[in-house]
């Protein structure tokens, strides 16, 4: 599920929840399987492989988003998506009503993901099979780095659509930015941590900009207590620049993209070490 690093640690852990592509036989969905993996954001492991090398593990979900969102709360239960009564409490988040809680009920606007409920049991594996080992395995990856060196730094990796959904985006219809890097408006880490990513690819000529469209949600939240010395950013890459996003295949731009984020994670270890 991840990849440790090669005899050498920093105190550096990045998590990619939502480029897994391996699908469950139960998953039982019935919309289009092309509309389910634009969910995904497909490769950004490989994008961000370098890691290890540098002494960061990278843990990767296998499962894939639209199954279980490991970027939500567990408790963002989709009451609508439940055949009779959820056992626990329910506490929806602000995307749920639009069908994208922790369990999504609709993969667009109009488009339902299943043509039934779920029942209590198929979500409870989920959460049990998926969603708590995720978790708990990035949990062990961050304390072990924190137990060590007193202070850990996290990169949440994610990639957005090049144009946002009308219905579901909260910046509507918008061309999206090169990179977006999400400290839920300065809450999840040191400042200087998102200064210093966004500078860094800006200085390489790229549009990169600090909670806009996206500021971040569960992992960040979760991660990210700059008090505790725990930091936490999220980087949303552009799936312009580095796969087709109608076929899902790396473009040419993968290796360039690929190339200057291993130089982000190089400054940045580099960075860290200083502090
Ligand atoms: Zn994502």
């Amino acid at each position: 599920m991840h990849l440790p690093p090669a005899g050498r640690d920093i105190p550096l852990v990045l998590d990619s929840p939502h480029s897994g592509t391996d699908y469950p036989a139960d998953f039982g969905y019935a919309c289009d399987f092309a509309l389910i993996r634009k969910s995904e954001d497909t490769h950004v492991d490989a994008l961000f492989a370098h890691a290890p090398s540098l002494g960061a593990p990278l843990l990767a979900a296998r499962f894939p988003r639209a199954y279980i969102d490991p970027n939500r709360s567990p408790l963002d239960i989709d009451p609508e998506l439940i055949d009779g009564v959820w056992p626990g409490q329910i506490v929806p988040g602000e995307k749920t009503k639009l069908g994208l809680g922790l369990i999504w009920r609709k993969i667009k606007a109009g488009t339902p993901v299943y043509a039934r409920k779920l029942t209590v049991d198929e979500v409870w594996k989920r959460i049990d099979e998926c969603y708590l080992p995720y978790h708990a395995e990035l949990q062990r990856l961050t304390d072990r780095a924190y137990a060590r060196w007193g202070r850990v730094y996290h990169i949440n990796c994610h990639s957005m659509p090049a144009v946002g959904d009308r219905e579901t985006s909260a910046d509507g219809e918008s061309v999206r930015p090169d990179f977006a890097i999400g400290d839920r408006d300065g809450t999840t880490c040191d400042p200087a941590y998102t200064k210093f990513t966004v500078d860094f690819l800006l200085a390489k000529g790229y549009d990169a900009r600090a909670n806009d469209p996206y500021k971040g949600v569960e992992l960040v939240r979760r991660h990210g207590r700059p008090a505790e010395k725990r930091h936490a950013i999220q980087i949303e890459v552009n799936r312009r620049l580095y796969m087709d996003e109608e076929t899902r295949e790396r473009n040419a731009e993968f290796a360039k993209t690929k190339a200057v984020l291993d130089a982000y994670l190089d400054a940045l270890a580099g960075w860290i070490a200083k502090r």
